[in-house]
């Protein structure tokens, strides 16, 4: 018999109840009991859930406070020292000090938190281990085992999830740079043989560990950890079946480490590694059960049972049902929870589409077919067929007029009409800009009072044209401020955006938003990405009448504001029904037509924000340039559609831009702003190295913290990048947009911003 199983199910709750408890917990409205009560309650529905979907190895320790990465450092002992955890079981304080910091209080000090960063090519983000060369690993935690226990107590026979031990270690950092992690791998496995027993004898019988850094390019010598570690965790509990499980890409080059790891069942990710499946099939160890991963955990969309039916099948035929595991690609974690809530969508829509719920429910129905029960799931198996074939017919997906326009385009598309010197003589004429022109990233604090109107119009209290009118006084006000400042190039502020994709997914057909369908990005917070269904279309113009409105208030040029197709692309989910490639050139034209509305209306400067451009980028180097030329492209093609005068910007944020500045570079366009204030000069290093051929505007100070930024500080940092860009070519402005903080802040900041720039003029 085949096995249905799930690799993991999306913690926060189908309303974020995982969301709102840590939260009261934090602000001190319910205690620790209370809070591990809630808790206690989501993983009971969670596992009740799968149990009624048919699957039968539910996991469990795929529960977490905060996030799993942090859970197993604590579990191994690896908690900085500057957290003064005193020996023993961690406590819950310790634990969230270190996921997001602790502020001093007159009892004791503050305390920063870990570092985080990007799970793999997800919105996941996970807190990265700290460790050197002395660490010594113990086990501080034995959550694995009491959420085994818990759901035992529930009836429920569960498979625990632990994060391999290679992977932990890839994934941690040290502040010796010539330190390798892979140094203390036996002291790990010395942790992991010690939780794995205890596992065991709590009556576990598999346990699921998670090696996701199978799918990324490796030295032979991180290669063979795989197989050290996994001897020695094998040999360790006999009778415990481990299932080492590999998801987000393909195997390539670590095919044969994968399969040498002497383990009891490997998984496999076919919604990505699908092209591997022959390979493993004829050499996967004797006996060793292989897990499939064919229902797309990263993805909404519908499975195509017919066609997962039939991959399990052949599985099935050279391996035997016996060796067949079914499973989602990756855990569910990366998906919403249940698309049973979802009231926006209409009927059809939802016939297309899987959130968590739904993909378990997929799961046991490829698992009974394998098994031959297929009289018990006939309609489901109709139903599905179905969808499929709406989705490749339906007029509401299929625009033939977008297919061909994107068919159409020319390389001469993507091309302004004269190379930059000249752009910039043309544009210098037009905006008679200062030296070191000052301005903003975009967006203005969104206060409660924006948020508040934005509910109440949602809830129909305000009517559309009360809302506008709102709007346009929030707007006044934004651009009088940047007036008496003494800004050059002004903004309207952004107060009508909700997000900076989903407004103008709201807008476009082909798009659609989700009430509910929430994904965890980090700790408590989670995104709710809008969903791009069906080819691309733009019915009206999206932002031309704020822009022209702010433009119209005053003499100073008013920059229009536009998200980039690569960012539109990275924060929506995507169809699975055609090349990533070909939905961001539908997106690069709906953009581009903006961008020339906004040229036609007047506006002179126009920016489009590509801050996920390096996100976006493949797990693996080799696919690198790959991407990068289609998202250059698409960038190129979103903003060359405007007259030489007419002056383009972008902004990035979040990342060092190193080893991407080429493609950076390649994008052309006149103006980039950067996030430079936070990252030490590293920034200034990566000009130094490759001059940016344009204008920049490394970012001056940085946004993310309440302090008023002061003038002295931004003056150094200003004389620091004229060593490196040359002062006509240098903008001064903030390192991103300001909506998350307050006026009062704002407001003093952006002041002294514009007096570090006339100094800098030696105009004080
Ligand atoms: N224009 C956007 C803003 O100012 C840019 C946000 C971003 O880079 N993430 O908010
Ligand atoms: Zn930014």
């Amino acid at each position: 018999m085949a096995t249905s199983t799930n690799l993991g199910f999306p913690r926060i709750g189908a309303k974020r109840e995982l969301k709102w408890a840590v939260e009261a917990y934090w602000a001190g409205k319910i205690d620790e009991q209370e809070l591990q009560q809630r808790a206690a309650a989501i993983r009971r529905t969670h596992w009740t859930l799968q149990r009624k979907a048919g699957i039968a190895h539910i996991p469990s320790n795929d529960f977490s406070f905060y996030d799993q990465i942090l859970d197993t450092s604590v579990m191994v002992g690896a908690i900085p020292e500057r957290y003064e955890a005193p020996e023993g079981e961690v406590s819950l304080d310790t634990y969230f000090a270190m996921g997001r910091g602790r502020t001093a209080t007159e009892e004791r000090p503050g305390v920063s938190a870990m570092e985080m960063t990007k799970w793999f090519d997800t919105n996941y983000h996970y807190i990265v281990p700290e460790i050197n060369r002395s660490q010594i690993f113990s086990l501080r935690s034995t959550k694995p085992v009491a959420e085994f226990l818990e759901a035992k107590e529930l009836g429920l026979h569960t498979r625990p999830v632990l994060v391999g031990p290679v992977t932990y270690l890839l994934l941690s950092k040290s502040d010796d740079p010539s330190f390798d992690p892979l140094v203390l791998l036996e002291g790990l496995v010395d942790v992991y043989e010690n939780i794995l027993k205890r596992l065991a004898e709590a009556g576990a019988d598999w346990v699921q560990m998670d090696e996701p850094a199978l799918s990324l390019t490796l030295s032979d010598k991180q290669r063979s950890a795989f197989g050290r570690a996994y001897a020695r965790l094998v040999a360790a509990v006999p009778g415990l079946n481990l299932l080492v499980a590999v998801y987000f890409g393909d195997l390539r080059q670590n095919t044969k480490a994968a399969l040498a790891m002497p383990v009891h069942a490997l998984h496999v990710d076919l919604a990505r590694g699908r092209a591997d499946l022959e390979n493993i099939l004829a050499k996967l160890g004797e006996g060793v059960s292989l897990s499939l991963g064919l229902v797309d955990g990263r993805n909404i969309w519908k499975t195509d049972l017919e066609d997962a039916i039939a991959t399990a099948r052949r599985a099935s035929s050279v391996l035997g049902n016996d060796r067949i595991l079914i499973a989602p690609s990756c855990s569910l974690l990366h998906s919403p929870v249940d698309l049973d809530n979802e009231t926006n969508l209409d009927d059809e829509m939802k016939s297309w589409l899987a959130f968590a719920k739904q993909k378990v429910e997929e799961v046991a129905i490829i698992t009974r077919a394998v098994n031959g029960e297929s009289a018990r799931i006939t309609n489901a198996l109709s139903a599905n067929a179905a969808a499929m074939a709406s989705r490749r017919t339906s007029t509401r997906i299929h625009n033939p007029d977008v297919k061909e326009r994107s068919a159409a385009v020319t390389p001469a598309m993507a091309q302004r009409t004269s190379p930059y010197p000249e752009r910039r003589k043309a544009q210098q004429q037009v905006l008679r800009l200062p030296t070191y022109p000052t301005t903003t990233i975009g967006s203005f604090p969104q206060t409660p009072e924006i948020r508040r109107a934005r509910a109440s119009r949602n809830r129909g209290e305000l009517t559309t044209e009360e809302y506008e009118q709102f709007i346009r006084e929030e707007i006044e006000r934004s651009v009088r401020f940047q007036e008496q400042t003494g800004l050059d190039v002004l903004v309207h502020g952004e107060p009508e955006r909700n997000d900076m994709v989903e407004y103008f997914g709201e807008q476009l057909d082909g798009y659609v938003s989700t009430a509910n369908g929430w994904v965890q990005s980090y700790g408590s917070r989670a995104v709710k990405p809008p969903i791009i269904f069906g080819d691309l279309h733009r019915p009206a113009p999206m932002t031309v009448e704020w822009i022209s409105y702010a433009q119209s208030l005053t003499r100073q040029p008013v920059k229009g504001m536009l998200t980039g197709p690569v960012t539109m692309l990275q924060w929506s989910f995507v169809r699975d029904d055609q090349p990533r490639s070909e939905t961001c050139r539908q997106l690069a034209l709906v953009i581009r037509d903006e961008v020339c509305d906004l040229e036609r209306a007047g506006i002179r400067v126009i920016q489009v924000d590509e801050p996920a451009i390096r996100e976006g980028l493949p797990l693996r180097h080799e696919d690198w340039d790959a991407y990068l030329e289609w998202a250059v492209d698409c960038f190129r093609i979103a903003t060359s559609g405007v007259e030489d005068r007419t002056q383009m910007h972008t902004h990035m944020c979040y990342a060092a831009y190193d080893d991407i500045i080429d493609a950076v570079a390649a994008m052309d366009a006149d103006v980039i702003s950067m996030e430079n204030s936070r990252s030490d000069g590293t920034l200034l290093d990566t000009f130094r190295v490759h001059p940016y051929p344009n204008e920049v505007g490394p970012g001056v100070y940085d946004i993310h913290s309440p302090r008023v930024a002061e003038t002295e500080e931004m003056s150094d940092l200003l004389r620091r990048a004229v060593a490196v860009i040359p002062p006509e070519r240098l903008w001064v402005n903030p390192d991103c947009g300001l909506k998350t903080r307050r006026w009062e802040e704002v407001k003093p900041s952006l002041l002294n911003m514009v007096d570090a720039a006339k100094e800098l003029r030696g105009q004080s």
